[in-house]
């Protein structure tokens, strides 16, 4: 019993160490534990109070010690199945995480940035929301004269670059190739354009070790109304992009006023 109880001991550095659990399962699974190390306390004192041994024979015959046995298979088993759905519950995590992330740079993927812009524009208040396209510009140059593992760097740099430049509730997304879109909560299109022309600005100032230089992108910036906007809003900022590379690329482009583009 004693060899029992200290065993029961082994998992405390690493429930000291652990992150604040939050989940309900991770609560049941938590007091499981507990009510196990009570469990084999409770016997410990027992046994040790019964000794010596002829009254241990008398012990295992009664019917506290078969209740503590019941007890302690129970918890037990509750304590199995809260683990395990601890432990499917991580899983289902990493799973859904990786789905919804590009692994190059850790930003949100196309699906995944459909999904939550759809949900924010619906659900919470804000005067006004705007979409800003950014793309790299002559990035097959990069890979071509750098290669493509230099191009993967440098793809990461701009990720960090624009998540760094925006707020932490607006989406920055990958959406395929060299091409990221981000979705700000900002009704007034100069002062998005002014955010698009900060990331165009750092961009172009940053250094990429993996190309001994720095890679500039164009930017789009249109306004979306509401979810069932989003498309349209999509196309718009793209055909504002095509303006900016058009115009020389390095650059962002707006809707100043309307029928009047800036760039
Ligand atoms: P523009 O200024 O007109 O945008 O020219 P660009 O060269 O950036 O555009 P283009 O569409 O011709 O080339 C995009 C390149 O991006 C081609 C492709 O090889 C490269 N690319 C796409 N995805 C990745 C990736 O994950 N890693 C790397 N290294 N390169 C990628
Ligand atoms: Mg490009
Ligand atoms: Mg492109």
């Amino acid at each position: 019993n004693v060899a029992m109880l200290l065993l029961r001991f082994l998992p405390v550095r690493s429930i000291w160490q652990a992150p604040a659990m939050k989940s309900g399962v991770e609560r049941i699974l938590w007091a499981c534990y507990l009510a196990l190390v009570a469990n084999a306390v409770a016997r410990t004192i027992v046994v040790i109070n019964l000794l010596p041994v002829e009254r241990m024979e008398e012990l295992t015959r009664s019917g506290l010690w078969l209740l503590m046995l019941a007890v302690n298979m129970v918890i037990g088993l509750a304590f199995i199945l809260s683990l395990l759905a601890s432990a499917l519950r991580e899983i289902l995590q990493a799973l859904r995480s990786e789905r919804d992330h590009d692994a190059l740079t850790s930003l949100l993927n196309r699906r995944s940035f459909f999904e939550s812009a759809q949900m924010r524009l619906r659900s919470a208040r804000s005067p006004g929301w705007a979409l800003l396209v950014c793309d790299v510009d002559h990035f097959k140059r990069v890979n071509d004269a750098w290669g493509h593992a230099a191009g993967d760097e440098v793809l990461q740099i701009v990720g960090q670059t624009l998540q760094q430049q925006v707020r932490q509730d607006d989406l920055v997304a990958r959406f395929g190739g060299e091409e990221f879109v981000v979705l700000l909560r900002c009704a007034d299109m100069s002062v998005a354009a002014g955010i698009a022309e900060r990331m165009r600005g750092q961009l172009a100032k940053t250094h990429c070790a993996a190309i001994a230089g720095a890679v500039t992108a164009s930017f789009g910036v249109a306004g979306v109304g509401s979810s069932e906007d989003l498309p349209r809003a999509l196309q718009r900022a793209d055909a504002l992009l095509y303006l900016a590379k058009n115009a020389g690329r390095n650059r962002v482009a707006w809707d100043a006023s309307p029928g009047v583009v800036a760039v």
